[in-house]
């Protein structure tokens, strides 16, 4: 069965770095599910899977702007601890969760105080060319209450 829209599909990913540093990966865990043709992950990665059947590999290369937009130099904030939405000890480097009023939002912390920390609220991987090495799992019609909200139900999808 291809890929195309309104088809719940399961894939396996390992992400790098063009640089070849491994960001993360799916593989030895769980494939990640989604359906397709709902916008539920990155356009570019969409695209390059419609088509496709299980036991497709491929990789595909993004340049920031088809990922997670370019580094910004204004994104360094100071914010108030009790903001954060992470709990525990506190390190430079450490990627957090601050309630904001848009929802939660990641921010990487540069620095921590004793009332406040300065951190930056680039996404992580901003700036970063990416590459995915995608392994196609399963590919299968989705059923009516999954066409409803949007998303993937079960394993890899969303949980109720
Ligand atoms: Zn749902």
């Amino acid at each position: 069965m291809k890929i195309e829209k309104d088809r719940v599909v399961t894939f396996h990913y390992s992400l790098r770095s063009v640089e070849g540093e491994e960001v993360e990966s799916s593989r030895g865990g769980e494939p990640v599910a989604y359906l397709h043709g709902h916008g539920n992950i990155l356009t570019a990665l969409e695209q390059a899977l419609e088509g496709r059947e299980a036991g497709d590999e491929f990789n595909l290369q993004l340049a920031p702007e088809q990922a997670y937009g370019r580094r910004r130099e204004d994104a360094r904030q100071r914010v108030p601890i009790k903001h954060l939405l992470t709990a525990g000890k506190l390190r430079p480097g450490q990627v957090v969760k601050i309630n904001t009023s848009e929802g939660p939002k990641d921010a990487t912390i540069i620095k921590v105080g004793r009332f406040n920390v300065d951190v930056d609220t680039n996404h992580p991987l901003a700036g970063v060319n990416l590459s995915f090495d995608i392994t196609v799992d399963s590919v299968r019609e989705a059923s009516g209450e999954e066409l409803a909200h949007g998303h993937a139900h079960g394993p890899g999808g969303h949980h109720h």
